[in-house]
């Protein structure tokens, strides 16, 4: 078939919100994988990598970073009219990010105390996740990224199939990996029992337990977490901070969080 008849490259774009850059970083640190793709997508719209630029619409957008101001509530509902798939990377696109510890607290005493001039910051009282805002196609957890379950989705949607990215625990990589549990063996806290797998077990695999990077797993019993930190005799107050951290905003990391904050209000979820 002539070059000229050969059907166009299927096209990807990737986005920007509020975000650190690292995922993108796992993206662009694909190197060989990416090479490998190179025939077979166009990178179309990635200003982290290229200034070129291809207009949309877009066959593939992968998204980083979550919503913090009104522009980008705009924005995002644009990129989404402009992409047949939008893929959301990352804790700060699929839940919010470190920047939703805003979602707890005062965000204008949060602004008086990290800016010079509080008064030239315009920002929402939120950090909330792509998907309140927009349909997603799917959601790749992690902070940052796993760059093998990255190269997955690209691979998954070029095939026109579902992702093939498991959602139970970080204890199942654990086990596989033949490490000894922290918890059990050193009655060190470890949140693996309800973070996603998709980092290989890192942390315990160097003797340091799970803060939950990757978010919640599929169906996490939570309280039951609780239960076990409390009894290897974690403060309250330092229960809620454990799942206050790159996943605070994802609901059942959200919900445990409020059940110990001793200074939540009860109808905002706190202890009666
Ligand atoms: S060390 Fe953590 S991740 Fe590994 S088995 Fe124990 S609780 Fe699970
Ligand atoms: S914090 Fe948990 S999910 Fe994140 S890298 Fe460590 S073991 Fe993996």
């Amino acid at each position: 078939m002539p070059a000229s008849e050969t059907a166009p490259l299927p096209t990807l774009a990737v986005w920007k919100f509020a975000s650190c850059d690292g995922c993108q970083l796992t993206l662009l640190n694909c190197e060989d994988e990416l090479l490998a793709l190179a025939g077979k997508i166009q990178i179309a719209y990635f200003p982290e990598a290229t200034r070129a630029v291809v207009s949309g619409p877009y066959d593939l957008s992968l998204v980083e970073g979550s919503i913090t101001t009104a522009e980008d509530a705009t924005r995002i509902r644009e990129v989404r009219r402009m992409s047949r798939h939008l893929v959301t990377i990352g804790a700060c696109a699929t839940s919010g990010g470190i920047q939703a510890l805003r979602n707890f607290a005062d965000i204008d005493e949060f602004c008086s105390v990290v800016y010079a001039q509080p008064a030239y910051i315009e920002t929402l009282a939120t950090s909330t996740p792509i998907e309140a805002h927009v349909d997603v196609d799917f959601q790749l957890r992690g902070c940052p990224i796993d760059p093998g379950q990255l190269v997955e989705v690209l691979t998954a949607f070029l095939q026109s199939r579902t992702p093939r990215i498991p959602s139970y625990s970080v204890c199942i990589e654990c086990k596989r990996a033949g490490n000894v549990c922290v918890t059990v063996a050193h009655g060190t806290p470890c949140l693996g029992p309800v973070t996603h797998a998709g980092c290989g077990a890192l942390c315990p695999s160097y003797a340091r337990g799970c803060y939950g990077c990757f978010g919640p797993k599929g169906t996490p019993n939570t309280s039951s977490m609780a239960d076990r930190l409390h009894f290897l005799g974690m403060p309250e107050r330092d229960v809620t901070r454990i799942f206050r951290t790159f996943n605070a905003a994802a609901e059942p990391f959200r919900r445990e969080g409020l059940r110990h904050d001793e200074s939540a209000l009860p109808e905002r979820g706190g202890l009666p």
